[in-house]
């Protein structure tokens, strides 16, 4: 019943293609090999190497490299001191990540609404939310576009409140000229294969506070240091370390930085292409009148990690589900970001209602997420808009007259 035929003819390409992919070149092997041949594996001079390397694209003042976004997350909700008891604001439009950390350390994620059209956290929303509890907002740069710092950083300063950017869409991104990870008071990113530089797993917390940054050294290694000048207690001897907080191993290895180093290089090539396909795609889909096309504030200089197509669903015949099913049938494999975090059963147990966020619930009915990735072809990015053409003509709804 609800699935639709391919809308007439054969579908647009024979193999499949998917919403995002990694690129590895040869460069980014032997950048692995060599560390592999080498004595130190982790913990060694790699990680150094790629702190300082992001510092330089950034210009955050400091980097902590972790083993993947979401602890950089967690690391960064326990460096702002939040705790039980306490609030985190943040979107419901995002990885589940983002308010998971919040729970990690015994606070509870308060769920923001979004901006209708740019769909990033609406900070008028935020100012409403803010109450003696709250402790920190979590703020995403959805799809790659910059949540609007200045007016968060507005709040966050008037309330003494803690501004984490969950970056793991934003790296190449700049606001107000600026590099994103040097705004706010710390910038999380993730390195996972689809996001736009990939270290296998990977992530890091990005910040211009010396205070934050020695609190993230001791939480990405259990708590202990091996600094004299930072120990409590006198040295028992030279093979003496001491533990001062509690921490997790949240490390990455030198195998992944090298990876990422190598990455790193490519970064403008990266940005450049992610641009090109996105204006491509903005061209092809502000002609259609089912398609509408995600605002862009100019605050933003956006690399995208995301492409939303988003339905006009008063143009159309079919569904969300039933575009999303004909775009498969030509071939073209695509994926949601995101599900209201709220709507999952962990949430819905906790006593998060539906309905919280009407504007994120009414998106969330609407998009899908079409490919867009450094390797894509011209042909590949034709063979999508084709393909995205195609079924909304095909199920368009007949203009009267
Ligand atoms: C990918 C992602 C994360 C989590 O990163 P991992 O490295 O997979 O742990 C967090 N937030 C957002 C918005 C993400 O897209």
């Amino acid at each position: 019943m609800d699935k639709p035929a391919i809308c007439g003819g054969e579908p647009v390409r024979d193999a499949k293609i998917f919403y995002g992919h990694q690129y590895i070149d040869d460069a980014d092997i032997q950048a692995v090999v060599e560390v592999l041949k080498s004595d130190t594996i982790t913990c060694g001079p790699k990680i150094t190497e790629l702190e300082e390397k992001l510092c330089r694209i950034t210009g955050a003042k400091y980097a902590v490299v972790c083993s993947n976004g979401t602890a950089a997350l967690h690391m960064a909700c326990m460096a702002a001191g939040v705790s039980e008891g306490d609030e985190v604001i943040t979107t419901p439009i995002t990885f589940a990540a983002s308010a998971n950390c919040a729970l990690y350390c015994g606070a509870k994620p308060v769920f923001a609404d979004i901006n209708e059209e740019t769909y990033n956290i609406d900070p008028e929303m935020v100012g409403k939310l803010i109450n003696s509890r709250t402790k920190a907002v979590v703020a995403v740069d959805y799809t790659g576009q910059s949540a609007q710092l200045d007016e968060l950083l507005d709040h966050c300063r008037e309330n003494n409140l803690v501004l984490i950017e969950d970056g793991a869409h934003v790296i190449g991104t700049r606001y107000k000229g600026k590099c994103n990870g040097s705004i706010a008071d710390m910038t999380t990113l993730s390195f996972h294969p689809v996001k736009t530089v990939t270290s296998g797993e990977g992530g890091a917390v990005l910040t211009n506070s010396e205070e934050y940054y020695e609190k993230l050294l001791l939480y990405r290694t259990h708590g202990i240091t091996k600094d004299v000048a930072k120990m409590e207690n006198e040295p028992d001897g030279p093979w003496y370390y001491e533990q001062t907080t509690l921490g997790m191993n949240y490390r990455m290895t030198d195998i992944q930085a090298a990876l990422l180093i190598s990455q790193l290089d490519k970064l403008p090539l990266f940005i450049k292409r992610r641009k090109e396909i996105v204006r491509t795609y903005n061209e092809a889909f502000s002609k259609l009148p089912q398609i509408i096309v995600q605002k862009e504030i100019p605050e933003s200089d956006t690399t995208r990690h995301l492409y939303i197509l988003r339905l006009n669903l008063s143009k159309l015949t079919i569904d969300r589900r039933q575009f999303f099913e004909a775009l498969a049938a030509e071939n073209i494999c695509c994926n949601v970001h995101y599900i209201p975090t709220y709507y999952f059963p962990y949430y819905q147990r906790l006593g998060y209602e539906k309905g919280l966020c009407p504007k994120a619930e009414k998106l969330y009915e609407e998009i899908i997420s079409l490919p867009l990735y450094y390797a894509m072809t011209d042909k590949d990015v034709q063979d999508v808009i084709c393909a995205v053409t195609k079924i909304a003509n095909y199920y368009g709804t007949k203009q009267k007259g």
